[in-house]
């Protein structure tokens, strides 16, 4: 049967185009968790959009921050002033940041964060006369963003084949997915071998010509709320050690309160070398990206002629304003608590659909980045490909109302799964409603 996806697709004349020709209703305003379209639909957002608005649409506090700022001034070229904003929104991220990352560079996204942050490393690398290393191993399947950089740490071929004769594609070990396996190791046991297998990957390239592994700490968009084993993060950071490899957090989804932490590797407490950041601190109300790094990193640089990377956008004085009053209602709300506490409530009625439905084979995540992943139960097996569930899962939640995400994985292991990550400020009551509204669209 076609899906109501599928029947949506038309090619409507149009100046505008987007990733595909799928057709959504107009939106005409957002507040809180809620969407309007000018047709007069109302929609939970119970994806953040993608995983980004997580102070919710419309906070008042931003708006009248970001009201203050442009009427100063909108924008400054940060190679001609210095800005108010930027050096305030850096020593608050740093202050808060673990210990050690307090050096940051601003940029207007997460592709461009995680660039920044291979392009620092690289250049590190030159200046501490390590110019042999150059290779980033990343983890298949992984989204790290759509421009060329980026792309080439992504573990998707339907995102990179097109675009392999042009990319120089880095190579991969396995994203841990060890609550899939089906084998008579413990998790932890599991969370080692698959850890181990960055090691074998690192020694097979030839450690001198490794820079970096650059991996979530607790996945998004390609692997669906993935949580390691414990054992899986001291681990990675003993074999980077061992083997002088800087290890690159990518928390543009997990970072920012999300999980329940300011980081999600603050779970763990996995001492990254250099952590991008975006999609949170802008919350959808700017285009803002950074990167941190401790001064042992950025200072070699800085010395040798400076960090050759640079875009127009970055560090303006907008997108700072507004980042710093975000970072000032999400504590003034708690937020980040409020995600840990919320989290646990969805997990709650999460595994309350599992038990309704046996094709939902695990449950997982942390504070509100959560998934259910579809499967059988026993074997793991995926099922068949024509059933495609989350997809059908999202198509049915949006005609009814709810926004929920979920994207198919080309190369690696393929999951089939539904996330839900609602913004951070979410109650019990709205909660209550995304599950039932979730669970009328699976049945
Ligand atoms: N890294 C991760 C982990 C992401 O989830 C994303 C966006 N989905 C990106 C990088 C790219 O961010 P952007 O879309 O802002 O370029």
């Amino acid at each position: 049967s076609i899906s109501p996806r599928e029947e949506a697709i038309t090619f409507r004349p149009s100046n505008l185009f987007y990733l595909a020709s799928l057709h959504r209703p107009v939106v005409d305003r957002a507040e809180g968790i809620h969407v309007w379209t000018r047709d007069g639909r109302r929609f939970i957002d119970g994806s953040s959009g993608p995983v980004a608005v997580n102070l919710g649409y419309g906070n008042p506090a931003v708006l009248e921050a970001m009201r203050r700022q442009m009427e100063k001034t909108t924008f400054a070229y940060r190679l001609h002033f210095e800005n108010e904003p930027a050096e305030q929104l850096a020593t608050t991220l740093a202050e808060r940041l673990p210990a050690g990352l307090d050096r940051i560079f601003f940029v207007s996204g997460g592709s461009e964060a995680v660039e920044s942050c291979i392009k620092l490393a690289r250049q590190w690398a030159v200046a501490t006369g390590q110019g042999g290393r150059w290779k980033v191993i990343a983890r298949m399947p992984s989204y790290h963003g759509g421009t060329y950089g980026s792309l080439a740490v992504t573990g998707d071929g339907f995102l990179t084949d097109s675009f392999a004769g042009q990319i120089r594609m880095m190579p991969t070990v396995p994203a841990p997915t060890a609550y899939r396996d089906r084998d008579n190791l413990s998790m932890e046991e599991r969370g080692l071998r698959y850890a181990d297998m960055l090691e074998e990957r690192i020694v097979a390239e030839g450690p001198e010509s490794v820079l970096a592994f650059i991996m979530e700490p607790i996945g998004g968009a390609a692997t669906g709320a993935l949580v390691a084993p414990d054992s899986y993060y001291p681990r990675i950071r003993e074999i980077c050690d061992r083997h002088g490899i800087l290890l690159i957090h990518d928390e543009v989804m997990s970072g920012i309160g999300r999980t329940g932490k300011l980081l999600g590797g603050d779970h763990w407490h996995c001492r990254p070398d250099i952590v991008s950041l975006s999609k949170g601190i802008g919350s959808g109300y700017v285009p803002l990206g950074a990167l941190a790094a401790p001064r042992r990193i950025v200072e070699p640089v800085l010395k040798m002629g400076g960090f050759q990377h640079g875009h127009t956008y970055a560090g303006n004085p907008l997108a700072c304003a507004a980042g710093l009053a975000i970072i000032g209602e999400m504590d003034r709300l708690g937020l980040i608590d409020n995600a840990a506490a919320m989290g646990e409530v969805l997990m709650d009625g999460l595994r309350g659909l599992a038990a309704r439905f046996p094709f939902i084979a695990d449950v997982r995540g942390k504070g509100l980045l959560t998934a259910i992943e579809y499967a059988d139960r026993e074997t793991f097996a995926p099922l068949p490909a024509d059933w495609k569930i989350g997809q059908r899962v999202l198509d049915a939640a949006y005609e009814r109302g709810l926004i929920v995400y979920s994207r198919r994985v080309k190369g690696g292991v393929q999951g089939d799964y539904t996330m839900v990550a609602p913004p951070l400020i979410v109650t019990r009551a709205d909660i209550a409603e995304i599950v039932s509204i979730l669970g009328d669209a699976i049945e």
